[in-house]
């Protein structure tokens, strides 16, 4: 429902400034100069207030339990700003536009000590768990890709055990120890906590070795590559069904080609198309919540990798926006 002083103002980028903190209504697209104002994702309403919110973007700046390069606490400021040359006009791929729709506002960042690493967890936990008490569902921007453990844990608590669709170069199930914080094993932890069902699970891109799949079904990227994107959507959906699942993006699926902004580059990797495709094929799934993660700014070129970031999580957002549809 666009408000009719929005579907005038819409027409001229010229005539609105900072919307994030000006715009009234929560619904609709609004366009102002992509290279200034307050930066919001997607020029969302930054606020607080949930009631009668669908989705609250969350950015989660939490980078502690990289194996490598650190920097992805600074994703969620790169993906807002990338998302506003994605602003100005309706996304594209999915026929009608999520923001008509849906009630979208941009949540700010969760809080938390990191001169504590110990309380993180909870403490990220203890945030999710409040914004899903309001009836709202997320899409958290990372961080690094261990944010989706605490994330997870909330919905679980919530929803029960959920499918997992997971994007990535790295199944991040590697065994380890109970109680470490590592962006490659939390997924092990998730899986043996009940919190994820893996049989109903699907992996798609992974290009790293692990000797257990742990009853994950994984959709490899050379899988990718030589049976094509609309083998993988079938195999996924028949995998998650309309089961409520949870989504969760690692930018580095994407080969570094596309997307070099990330802690853990592998190359062999998804194209933005196939990437693309993929979660086109996929509307209709009963998606609950989202994420983004594993954009580092300080590695990226042309700002291409939060580019890539803020698109994959406009397209998470049409997702939502379709479930249920077909
Ligand atoms: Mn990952
Ligand atoms: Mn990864």
């Amino acid at each position: 429902m666009i408000v009719e002083n929005e579907k005038k103002a819409q027409l001229d980028e010229f005539e609105n400034i900072d919307l994030a903190v000006t715009r009234d209504s929560h619904y609709g697209t609004i366009a102002e100069p992509v290279y200034s104002g307050v930066l919001s994702f997607m020029r969302r309403k930054y606020t607080k207030q949930l009631k009668d919110v669908d989705v609250a973007v969350v950015g989660v700046p939490f980078d502690l339990s990289v194996t490598n390069r650190p920097g992805a606490r600074f994703g969620p400021r790169a993906v807002r700003e990338a998302s506003a040359q994605l602003a100005w006009g309706k996304a594209w791929g999915w026929g009608e536009d999520p923001f008509d729709s849906l009630n979208v506002v941009d949540w700010g960042d969760c809080l938390f000590d990191p001169g504590y690493p110990d309380q993180i967890v909870h403490s990220l936990e203890k945030q999710f768990d409040q914004l899903l008490s309001q009836d709202v569902s997320t899409l958290a921007i990372g961080g690094d890709h261990f944010v989706s453990y605490p994330i997870i844990k909330a919905y679980a608590k919530k929803y029960g055990p959920l499918s997992l669709i997971h994007f990535d170069a790295h199944c991040d199930t590697w065994r380890d120890k109970e109680g470490r914080i590592d962006h490659g094993t939390m997924f092990y932890h998730a899986a043996k906590q009940g919190l994820i069902d893996p049989e109903h699970s699907a992996q798609i891109g992974i290009r790293t070795h692990n000797s257990e799949s742990h009853g994950f079904n994984v959709f490899d990227a050379d899988q990718v590559h030589t049976l094509g994107v609309p083998e993988i959507i079938a195999r996924t959906r028949e995998v998650v069904g309309d089961r409520p699942c949870y989504i969760t993006f690692d930018i580095d699926c994407l080969d570094p080609s596309v997307a070099p902004g990330t802690g853990t580059p592998v190359i062999g990797g998804l194209t933005s198309a196939q990437a693309l495709e993929l979660l086109r094929g996929l509307k209709g799934v009963n998606v609950m919540g989202m994420d983004l993660v594993e954009v580092s700014p300080s590695y990226d070129v042309g700002q291409i990798t939060s580019l890539a970031g803020a698109t994959i999580a406009l397209n998470l957002l049409c997702l939502f926006g379709a479930k249920g549809s077909c």
